[in-house]
């Protein structure tokens, strides 16, 4: 028999990192049907989650949430759509695909070439069909899951998802383990530092968190990250108050050696955007 790519990572809950990109995929079972988070880059790659799970856990699909707006997450959202499941996002998804995934979306549909690595020639922009703008218990399934709606952060529409039954976290881009967390495209790295902090006042320590990419990782390395934002987000605020150009800004090593160079300029970019808001 294969190896179950599926981990359980609390009782009824899944993870499954799915390549290209380790995306994480979610399933939360409940006694009627399966939650799935997130849907990766494209409906081909959608439609194998939705094929993957139903084998595996024999039950049907009845939810989708997405974690935030970036492609790598919604651009399977429509094979979702089309099979009529309901799609749970945060509420300002769809100004942020106006702002930054659709133009993106058609670039790359006019100009394949420009960007090789993305099979997007089938892709069909797909919002949520529910909008949530404040924290909220849903039964979905037979299964209680808890939407809590992020201020910016990793992008203006993170979501975070809990399962309390199971003291399961998924936190989509806030936090990644396989590789250092991103900025560009809407980020919002002097938000960041407090998104976290706020997080980390619900997080306990016996509570698993599921990252948008990578293994699954405790409150403490969640703690790590939000320190790490901090002294980043003050940095950018000290260059920003100095006038230094963002190529000029100097890092201390502890920061280098999470993000490289090009991400610290792109966070600096980023957050003298904001401060010049
Ligand atoms: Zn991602």
């Amino acid at each position: 028999m294969p190896e179950d790519q599926w981990l359980e990572v609390g009782p009824g809950v899944f993870q499954r990192r799915y390549e290209p990109l380790d995306v994480s995929i979610g399933v939360v079972l409940g006694t009627t049907g399966a939650t799935v988070v997130d849907t990766r880059n494209n409906p081909k790659e959608g439609q194998e989650i939705l094929a993957d799970v139903t084998q595996r856990f024999h039950l049907p699909v009845v939810a989708v949430i997405n974690t935030h707006a970036h492609y790598d997450h919604t651009f399977g959202n429509q094979v979702f759509h089309d099979a009529g499941i309901a799609i749970y996002g945060h509420h300002l998804i769809p100004k942020h695909f106006q702002n930054y995934e659709a133009p993106h979306l058609k670039k790359v549909q006019e100009q394949p070439e420009t960007e090789p690595d993305k099979e997007w020639g089938e892709v069909v922009l797909t919002a949520p069909s529910r909008l949530i703008d404040q924290e909220c218990t849903l039964d979905l399934g037979g299964r209680e899951i808890q939407l809590v709606p992020l201020s910016a952060g990793h992008t203006d529409t993170d979501l975070a998802i809990y399962v309390p039954d199971a003291s399961v976290w998924f936190l989509g881009d806030i936090v990644e383990e396989s590789g250092p967390p991103m900025f560009g495209s809407g980020a919002h790295p002097l938000g960041w530092p407090e998104v976290l902090k706020e997080l980390l006042t619900r997080i306990e320590p016996s509570h698993t968190v599921i990252p948008g990419h990578g293994k699954p990782i405790s409150r403490e390395f969640v703690a790590e990250q939000q320190q790490l934002f901090g002294l980043l987000a003050k940095h950018i605020r000290h260059g920003y108050e100095q006038g230094t150009a963002p190529e000029q800004m100097s890092f201390p090593s502890v920061l280098r050696q999470l993000w490289p160079e090009d991400f610290l300029r792109e966070a600096t970019i980023d957050g003298y955007a904001q401060l010049g808001d």
